[in-house]
């Protein structure tokens, strides 16, 4: 019975220990007014443009990690999570895409900084100009997010950045301008059963009133931003307001609106920017940021179920130690990402990259395990495709077998094929041959095959494909006295 209460009380403290690490003290370490948006307020109508034309802003992408290279972010989650921010800042019509390179920054001090000392040191060392500069970092020093004027650029928690928060858009709201709808509040609790005249003289601005006669200068200076008294992060009621009742310098109750990014209210009740903050980012990005506006995305955008197909698939067993995956070539795609499992629901990642090519060498798998993956494609901006469908291979011991040809001897010209267009080859062989050749699917189904006569030297042959083959992965397999040669080709549409 005593062991067993150690046992738990131990783990009782791991949790607790590991709990204190991911959660930050605070939700954004970002406080006062940005001395331009006070130059906006006083000259609104020089500001004022009758465009509301989308405006497309390239982001840095900084991905710091400790010393020993360990602890980045996690790829996907950076590409969901950015999807999220398109959608969070639509209604804005400002949209965001990735300025490659993506930057990693190896050092620890950076990645889990306590100050924000530290912070600007990074951002001031690693900063690309003319681009919004996004650091992703372990710590931002006991914040989920904060924006520093002095490094001109955001630091966001890896643990607050998942596809469901926020805080990029809040974070990003503060790089182009905007304070919180409680400013002046922050760092002072908002105790219940209070009314704001017992704050007057702590909170760092005029306290805003419920009936907004001061809302041009008090708080944050946006009249259709509700008074906010609110500077921890709290739950909102269906209404998306705060349970919490407050009370104004007259004493008229309200809740806090936690509809708006710019509030401290959960990811789960954040949805919007107001008209007039999104007036004041619009504004900030044609003066003061305006070597960050771009007229149009740089890529194409990609299709969302754009990967239907991959090899290996169908529980094939390819050898462990040799394993290659590929699928169809996206010719939008800048990089693919691929995660691989052992669980068919990814719920243990056993290897996740961001890669170019439209194939993938698998490393360390262990014969006799099935192992299943998705792949799914990418640009600058187009961030919220969706996985290819799950695919599932055996690793296998490799069986020996004799490759015929080298791969100047066969090589196919073109892999990726529309349906019914003929398998482009050339042969280089030394010597003549007599051989029999079969095409077969990713199931190993064979569809057609035949016997070739090759004279020695170079031969170019067409091998007619056929119209009623699905779109799909194909082999053509050459087998002459017990030994063969494979190639692959897709069937595109
Ligand atoms: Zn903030």
């Amino acid at each position: 019975m005593k062991k067993i209460q150690l046992i738990i009380f131990m783990l009782a403290v791991f949790h607790v220990s590991v709990s204190s690490q991911q959660q930050p003290e605070s939700f954004c370490g970002t406080t006062g007014v940005d001395p331009w948006l006070t130059e906006y307020f006083t000259n609104r109508d020089d500001f004022r443009t009758e465009s509301f034309d989308p405006i497309y802003v390239p982001l840095t992408i900084h991905l710091t990690g400790t010393d020993q290279g360990k602890g980045h972010f996690s790829i996907e989650t950076l590409y969901e999570s950015l999807c999220t921010l398109n959608s969070d800042f639509e209604d804005s019509n400002i949209q965001f895409y990735i300025q490659e390179p993506i930057n990693y920054i190896n050092r620890t001090v950076y990645h889990n900084h306590e100050h924000f000392s530290a912070g600007i040191q990074m951002m001031q060392l690693n900063n690309v100009p003319g681009t919004a500069n996004c650091y992703f970092v372990a710590n931002p020093a006991g914040n989920c997010g904060y924006y520093a004027s002095q490094g001109n650029a955001i630091a966001l928690s890896q643990g607050c950045s998942g596809p469901n928060s926020h805080t990029w858009a809040h974070e990003l709201g503060h790089f182009f301008s905007l304070p919180h709808t409680f400013v002046g509040w922050e760092g002072i609790r908002w105790e219940h059963g209070k009314t704001a005249l017992d704050y007057e003289g702590q909170v760092r601005r005029v306290i805003e009133r419920v009936e907004r006669d001061n809302c041009t200068f008090a708080s944050d200076g946006f009249c259709d931003t509700p008074a906010d008294y609110l500077s921890y992060r709290w739950n909102c009621t269906g209404n998306y307001e705060s349970n919490e009742v407050m009370y104004d310098q007259v004493v008229t109750p309200f809740r806090s609106d936690g509809s708006l990014f710019m509030s401290y209210a959960s990811d789960g009740c954040m949805s919007r920017f107001s008209y007039e903050q999104t007036e004041a980012m619009r504004a900030n990005l044609n003066s003061k940021r305006n070597d960050l506006v771009r007229t149009s995305f740089p890529d194409p955008n990609i299709d969302d179920k754009v990967i239907s197909f991959g090899y290996p698939s169908d529980s094939v067993s390819i050898p462990f130690d040799n394993a290659l995956a590929f699928w169809p070539e996206v010719p939008e795609a800048s990089h693919y990402i691929i995660e691989v499992s052992r669980l068919p629901n990814f719920g243990f990642i056993v290897a996740r990259e961001r890669i170019e090519r439209n194939e993938y060498q698998f490393e360390g798998l262990k014969p006799g395990i099935r192992y299943y993956w998705r792949v799914k494609a990418v640009n600058a901006n187009s961030f919220c495709g969706e996985f290819s469908p799950t695919m599932v291979f055996v690793a296998a011991q490799p069986t020996a077998t004799n490759d015929l040809f080298t791969d100047n001897e066969w090589s196919v010209l073109k892999t990726a094929l529309y349906s019914g267009e003929p398998l482009e080859m050339r042969f280089d062989l030394p010597e003549s041959l007599d051989a029999e050749w079969m095409v077969v699917d990713a199931m190993g189904r064979p569809l057609a095959r035949g016997d070739w006569s090759f004279p020695r030297g170079t031969t170019w042959l067409d091998t007619p494909t056929s119209p009623s083959w699905m779109p799909g992965l194909y082999f053509i397999r050459v087998v002459y006295n017990g030994e063969q040669s494979v190639r692959r080709f897709t069937i595109i549409r």
